[in-house]
């Protein structure tokens, strides 16, 4: 484990290496102890580098066997090796050198570099873990080709992949074998991969748009390739949408994927051999929601893209990320937009942004798109490096138009192709094609916080003039207290009293274009001209900018516009700011001891939105879940007390199913499953709409036997699913619910993935008692502390998503977690780190809770030998 050196890494400390690695050779012999592996690499001295300059490679507990350059060994006074970093103090201009070091697959914990993951050796380099095999400029801007070679034992490993193309395979003496493959794309060390074990294979091809044909083969658990199906069907989608939508062909002979059952992430992009956590492989009807089917087209939609945002051209250093993993997200959001419903995906989208970066953004780790300095990179693949990076880009393509966005894409893709690449590089594509200036853009990658846009409106019937009075603030963040105005695309809308959409003569105060309004001033007073009649106003359509707005609107136009909006964004948003300030209301009387009473108009509309047969399902099941206990909290702002909101959002739920009762009995008997299952999206909308309004139902009388038949019956793992949480969550320690938590562990005990569903829905009960439910559940024999999924199926799920549970008033649940962040980060720091994250908005909770976590997060702080990741979290949330 790399212990802290407090060393921070900024970004303008950038300098090219004075040497570059143009050729890189590997050999591995396979061993679960004791590995070899010989590194022959050719290195270069940079023109313009010092002659006197020494050799510095990054290492990360290494032990170096031997050492020679152009076949001659050093001497020790030639060299200084220590575990993590080898220093060669005269070397020549150009030459090879060849390292070999021994590591130990089975006892790395940390899942970075080479480990093994059920008997399976595998690695995971991104972003540093390269250093952990062998001695290398371990940074994105050297790129290399590679030859490996793996030897192993064939009875141990028939199965022997890495990078690029196989180029010849063969027996070896006393029962080993190898495989030789060699990829001629240049790529930076991590993306370099290897795969050695016993794996079934599912094979199939997809031909190139110019004609040729790529072998693709996903590579699971023996016995599990039945499970394969949808991920492949995914990946040949996912292949044929990228020449469709941006013209990108794949380029090597073949594809291959490989879950493994132990991973940090979600998957990996490695040149030609995709890593991924096999959760995001395997599904069935039986074993996976339709959220599992529509995560695993998603991610496999982003990995596969990667191969050109992010390996084909790829980051310069880590202060880049975002320009690989924003632009393949918003590549993987548009794919899946088109693959499903459009508006569904954007709304389900916004959800994630801000039930996850806003908090981010809006508290002690707050940085901006692309960081300026960093002391543990692992910590910076973040909510707001991908989700908000996928933001930004979707703003270019709002204010260039689709048509310009494409050109400037193609030309990022023509110039920086075998490169490594800044955001400015990026940005001056767009520049360049649309001969817009994007410098005041920029600022959404270079300065952190949500922007705020406050909104009011007046219309004069007698000068027929509409006037939208909006200013813009962006609040402070750690290290950033002064901001820069910023440009925010803003669409919008005029909606008449009939729904229409409202003309207007001319408009100034602002560019207006294509239905946006370009806002770069602190204030705007836009007028609308020839406006005869006050429309209402739909703001921020499609969620054009990840903004937050402060909108002075009567009640009427909320509900005129949840009504009729014809954006379905805005429309969603404008029933789900009702309900949000409903619950607050709530909120406010539940603590002044009062209890708290919504109007017939609001339960009312819930019941019009699900029955409107004009609606998609998906769509109506999204706009019925109300806003989540920690969207409300965020909304609060401080002095949060968790058990008030849930109370308040526990009543409006009762309130809305009782005023709904008949309609929502009614419409959830004809959905009801006849038997046939298709996980594309229309039958999952049916399928999400049917549960929640059972989540309404099982609130009134017979709600336990209701949801207890809906479990019986489930013909998939999505019903079952639902009816379990319903069960376990509303109707927890009932009959029901205790035999179907063990209904489900007997059925699928031996399911791991599956398990983690068990653990995940036991660990959000909400209430006091969780926190001793889940320290029983870390003894269940389906648990360990050593796989990621499960610590975060469990604990996880605990911190992140059981807001009364983790916030016990008392503490406990903070104090139990510090003991398990400190026990997982023995194993594994990047989890516990990420684990770690959860106390992040600690300071907006009410003074009792927040002196308690403070507690915890010291607690944290204060154990001896901290690993750089945990310690960079916990010290940068006390600051
Ligand atoms: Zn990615």
């Amino acid at each position: 484990m790399r212990t802290d050196t407090g060393q921070v890494f900024k970004l303008e400390d950038y300098r090219p290496s004075d040497f570059s690695i143009p050729q890189t050779g590997l050999t591995f012999r396979l061993s679960p102890d004791a590995t070899r592996v010989t590194a022959v690499l050719t290195i270069e001295r940079r023109d313009g580098a010092a002659a006197s300059a020494p050799l510095v490679l990054d290492g990360d507990g290494l032990l170096l066997k031997r050492i020679a350059i152009d076949g001659r060994e050093l001497a020790p006074a030639d060299y200084l090796a220590t575990p993590d970093q080898l220093t060669i103090l005269k070397p020549p201009a150009r030459f090879e050198l060849l390292l070999e070091t021994e590591i130990a697959p089975a006892s790395n914990e940390a899942l970075m570099g080479l480990y093994r993951s059920s008997n399976v050796y595998c690695t995971q380099c991104e972003a540093e873990g390269f250093r952990r095999i062998t001695y290398f400029l371990d940074r994105p801007d050297i790129l290399s080709v590679y030859t490996v070679r793996i030897e192993a034992r064939l009875d141990e490993a028939p199965l022997l992949l890495s990078n690029g193309n196989p180029v010849e395979s063969g027996a070896l003496a006393d029962g080993w074998h190898y495989a030789r493959w060699h990829d001629p794309f240049p790529k930076p060390s991590y993306l370099f991969a290897l795969v050695a074990g016993n794996l079934g294979q599912v094979a199939d091809s997809f031909v190139t748009m110019s004609g040729r044909k790529v072998e693709l083969g996903i590579y699971v658990e023996p016995g599990k390739e039945g499970l394969a199906g949808y991920a492949m069907d995914a990946l040949k989608r996912s292949m044929q949408w990228d020449e469709q939508a941006f013209g990108r062909e794949y380029d090597l002979d073949v594809f291959n994927i490989v879950a493994v059952s132990d991973f940090n992430m979600g998957a990996m992009e490695n040149k030609g051999l995709n890593i991924f956590n096999d959760k995001y492989v395997l599904a069935d009807r039986e074993t996976a929601t339709d959220a599992d089917f529509a995560n695993i087209e998603a991610i496999i939609a982003h990995e596969y893209f990667h191969n050109w945002t992010g390996n084909r051209i790829t980051c310069r250093d880590w202060f880049q990320l975002c320009l690989k993993e924003g632009l393949t997200v918003f590549r993987d959001h548009e794919f899946s937009a088109d693959q499903r419903s459009r508006a569904v995906k954007r709304i389900a989208e916004v959800r994630t942004l801000r039930a996850h970066q806003f908090p981010e953004d809006q508290g002690p780790l707050a940085h901006p798109v692309r960081p300026r300095r960093y002391r543990e990179i692992n910590n910076f693949y973040t909510a707001t490096v991908y989700e908000k990076g996928s933001e930004v880009v979707r703003m270019i393509r709002t204010i260039l138009g689709a048509e310009t966005f494409r050109a400037g894409m193609d030309l990022y893709f023509e110039r920086h192709d075998g490169e490594a690449a800044t955001i400015e590089d990026f940005l001056k594509v767009f520049e360049d094609v649309s001969g817009r200036d994007l410098s005041q853009f920029a600022l959404w990658y270079h300065q952190a916080g949500t922007p705020n846009l406050t909104v009011s409106s007046t219309h004069n019937p007698a000068t027929r003039e509409f006037t939208l009075e909006i200013e813009q603030s962006v609040p402070p963040t750690p290290s950033e207290s002064r901001k820069r105005l910023m440009h925010i695309p803003l669409a919008f809308g005029l909606v008449g009293a009939g729904g229409e959409p409202v003309a207007y003569g001319g408009v100034e105060g602002a560019a207006v274009e294509d239905g946006v309004i370009h806002i770069r001033k602190r204030r705007h007073m836009v007028r609308f001209s020839g406006v005869d009649e006050r429309p209402a106003v739909s703001l921020n359509r499609g969620f054009s900018a990840p903004i937050t707005l402060s909108v002075e609107q009567k009640a009427d136009d909320q509900f005129f516009l949840a009504g009729h909006d014809s954006d379905a964004f805005a429309r969603w948003q404008a029933f789900n700011t009702l309900l949000t300030d409903a619950l607050i209301a709530a909120f406010r009387q539940i603590l002044g001891g009062a209890k708290p009473a919504f109007s017939a108009r609001l339960t009312g509309l819930a019941g019009k939105i699900a029955g409107d047969e004009t609606l998609e399902p998906a769509y109506r099941a999204l706009a019925l879940s109300l806003p989540g206990e920690a969207d409300i909290a965020r909304d609060i702002g401080r002095t949060i007390d968790p058990d008030a909101i849930f109370a308040a959002r526990e009543t409006l739920a009762l309130a809305i199913a009782r005023a709904n009762q008949d309609a929502f009995a009614n419409l959830y008997g004809r959905l009801a499953d006849d038997g046939r299952f298709s996980p594309d999206a229309a039958n999952a909308g049916r399928r999400a709409l049917r549960n929640i309004l059972l989540d309404y139902l099982s609130l009134l009388p017979g709600g336990a036997s209701l949801a207890a038949r809906h479990f019986e019956a489930a013909t998939n793992m999505t019903d079952r699913a639902a009816a379990l949480t319903v069960l376990a969550h509303r109707h927890d320690g009932s009959p029901e619910a205790v035999k179907a938590l063990a209904g489900f562990e007997a059925r699928y005990g031996a399911d791991p993935l599956v398990m983690d569903k068990w653990f995940q829905i036991q660990a959000s009960v909400p209430g006091p008692r969780t926190v001793d439910t889940v320290r029983e559940l870390i003894g269940h024999a389906s648990f360990s502390m050593a796989n990621p999924n499960r610590v975060r199926s469990l604990v996880g799920t605990f911190s992140s998503a059981n807001q009364t549970g983790f916030h016990r008033a008392d503490g406990e649940g903070y104090r139990f977690f510090a003991q398990t962040v400190l026990e997982v980060e023995k194993r594994n720091p990047q989890v516990a780190a990420r684990l770690a994250t959860a106390l992040r908005s600690w300071r907006s909770l009410e003074p009792g809770r927040q002196a308690k976590a403070r507690e915890a997060l010291l607690a944290i702080a204060g154990a001896e030998n901290l690993s750089a990741d945990l310690r960079d979290i916990v010290e940068r949330t006390l600051a």
